[in-house]
C-alpha cells in the first residue's frame, strides 16, 4: 500500500522536505510551459494549511553534476509563489550555507525552494554510498520526506530513493492521483486500447514498445520514434532521427505484433523539410519516398502527413482507452504542429479514457490551445508513465509501499 500523506500524523510545525518535479521547459530564462508547478500545488497547499515548514526540491533540466545558471531553479520558485498566493525564500545552492539559512529561517506554513538537486553529483551518482551521502545532507534539513515528483519515480536518484529511506515517508497528493488514473490503464482497461507514441527519445521509448504489445489492440507510431521503423523495413529517411542501433529490435517487435494480432500502425505519408526550421521548405511524401524530393538525403521529416494523420485521429475515435507520448512533430515549428494538434483533438473527443504522458507531449497540448481539463488526464511524467504501463518496478514508488 501507497503511503499517503495522512500516515506522517500532524505535521503541524515540522519540516517536510518535498520532492516536487518542477523541470519546466524554459526558453531565455521564462518559463514556456507551467504545468509541473501547477501540479505541485495541491500537496504543498495542504501542507501549508497544516502548518509544515516546507522545503521543496526539484531538479531542472541536465545539469552535470555541478551549477550551472541556466538550470538554476529561480524563476520557478517566483512563479511557484505566484501560484501559492505567498513568499517563497529561494535558496542559491541545494545543501551548502544558504540552503542551511533558508531551512532555518523557516515558520510554520512557510516555503524553501533550494537550488537544482542535480548540481550536486551524489543526486544522479551510479554509486548507491554517493547518493546515500547526499540524501543524508538533504535528510539534515527534514522531519519528514514527502515524495510527490511523479515524473521521477522510475529514477533511482537520492532525493527520489534513498531520502525517502532516510526519514519517515510519504507520498503527496500528486502521485497518488497519478496512480490512481494509470491504474486504470493496466488493470483491465476498456477495449479497444490504442497506444500512440512519438517524441524524440527514441532508444527510452523503443523498449517498453515489446511490454506493451500484449496489452494492446494498436500500437501508432509517429514523431521520431518513426524512422527506426521505417528504416527496419528498408526504406531510406533523409535526414530524419534515427537510432540505426535499434534495427533490429524494431524487426523483433514488427514480428511479434504479427504473432499477436496487434496493429503497429506506421504513417504512410509524412512531411518532408528542406532543414530544420520554421523557414524550411516541405512538401508531402509517401512515407516509403522521404528521399525522393530536391532536397534528397539531406530532407528530413518533421511531423505526419495529412492522410497519416486522418488516419491515427480515426483509430484513436474508435478506441475505449487511449495513452499517448511523444509530439507527432516538432510542434515548436509552426508549420509542422498540425500532425500534433489534429492527434490532441482526437484524444479530447474519446468516449471513454483519454490520456496524454510526457512533459513535453503535456507542454504541447497547452500550447497548442488545448485546456487540461479537455483530458481525462495528464500526466507529469512520461518515462515515469511508460514504466508504469510496462509493469516495470518503479523504484520511486516502492520505496512509497506501493507493489504493484
Ligand atoms: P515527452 O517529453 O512528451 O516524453 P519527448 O521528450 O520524447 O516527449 O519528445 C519531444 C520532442 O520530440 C519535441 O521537442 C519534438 O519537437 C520532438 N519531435 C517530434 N517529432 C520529431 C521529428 N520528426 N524529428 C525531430 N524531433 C521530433
Ligand atoms: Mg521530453
Amino acid at each position: 500500500m501507497l503511503r499517503t500523506l495522512e500516515s506522517l500524523g500532524s505535521l503541524a510545525g515540522k519540516r517536510v522536505i518535498v520532492r516536487c518535479d518542477l523541470n519546466v521547459p524554459l526558453s531565455h530564462g521564462q518559463i514556456t510551459d507551467d504545468g509541473r508547478v501547477r501540479a505541485s500545488v495541491a500537496t504543498l497547499n495542504a501542507l501549508i494549511h497544516q502548518g509544515a515548514r516546507i522545503v521543496i526540491v526539484s531538479h531542472l533540466g541536465r545539469p552535470e553534476g555541478a551549477p550551472d545558471s541556466q538550470y538554476s531553479l529561480a524563476p520557478v520558485a517566483q512563479r511557484l509563489s505566484e501560484l501559492l498566493g505567498k513568499p517563497v525564500t529561494f535558496a542559491r545552492d541545494t545543501v551548502g550555507s544558504a540552503a542551511e539559512e533558508a531551512v532555518n529561517g523557516l515558520a510554520d506554513g512557510d516555503v524553501a525552494v533550494l537550488e537544482n538537486l542535480r548540481f550536486n553529483p551524489g543526486e544522479t551518482s551510479k554509486d548507491a554510498a554517493e547518493r546515500e551521502a547526499f540524501a543524508a545532507k538533504l535528510a539534515a534539513f527534514g522531519d519528514v520526506y514527502v515524495s510527490d515528483g511523479f515524473g521521477v519515480v522510475h529514477r533511482k536518484q537520492a532525493s527520489v530513493y534513498e531520502l525517502a529511506q532516510a526519514l519517515p515517508s510519504a507520498a503527496g497528493l500528486l502521485i497518488a492521483s497519478e496512480l490512481d488514473v494509470l491504474e486504470r490503464l493496466t488493470e483491465s482497461p476498456e477495449k479497444p486500447y490504442t497506444v500512440v507514441l512519438g517524441g524524440s527519445k527514441v532508444s527510452d521509448k523503443l523498449g517498453v514498445i515489446g511490454h506493451l504489445l500484449p496489452r494492446v489492440n494498436s500500437l501508432l507510431i509517429g514523431g521520431g520514434m518513426l524512422f527506426t521503423f521505417l528504416a527496419a523495413q528498408g526504406h531510406k529517411v533523409g535526414s530524419s532521427l534515427l537510432e540505426s542501433d535499434q534495427l533490429d529490435t524494431v524487426r523483433g517487435y514488427l514480428a511479434k505484433a504479427e504473432e499477436l494480432g496487434v496493429a503497429i500502425v506506421l504513417p504512410s505519408d509524412v512531411v518532408v523539410a528542406s532543414k530544420f526550421g520554421a523557414d524550411a521548405e516541405h512538401v508531402v511524401r509517401a512515407a516509403d519516398a522521404i528521399e525522393d524530393t530536391d532536397w534528397g538525403a539531406s530532407g528530413l521529416v518533421l511531423v505526419i502527413g495529412t492522410a497519416t494523420t486522418e488516419n491515427f485521429a480515426s483509430i484513436i475515435g474508435s478506441s475505449r482507452t487511449v495513452f499517448w507520448n511523444g509530439p507527432m512533430g516538432v510542434f515548436e515549428l509552426a508549420p509542422f504542429a498540425e500532425g500534433t494538434r489534429v492527434i490532441a483533438q482526437a484524444l479530447t473527443e474519446v468516449d471513454g479514457l483519454g490520456v496524454v504522458g510526457g512533459g513535453d507531449s503535456a507542454a504541447a497540448v497547452r500550447a497548442l490551445g488545448f485546456s487540461d481539463d479537455q483530458f481525462g488526464h495528464i500526466s507529469t511524467g512520461g518515462g515515469a508513465s511508460l514504466e508504469f504501463l510496462e509493469g516495470k518496478h518503479l523504484p520511486g514508488l516502492e520505496v512509497l509501499g506501493w507493489q504493484q
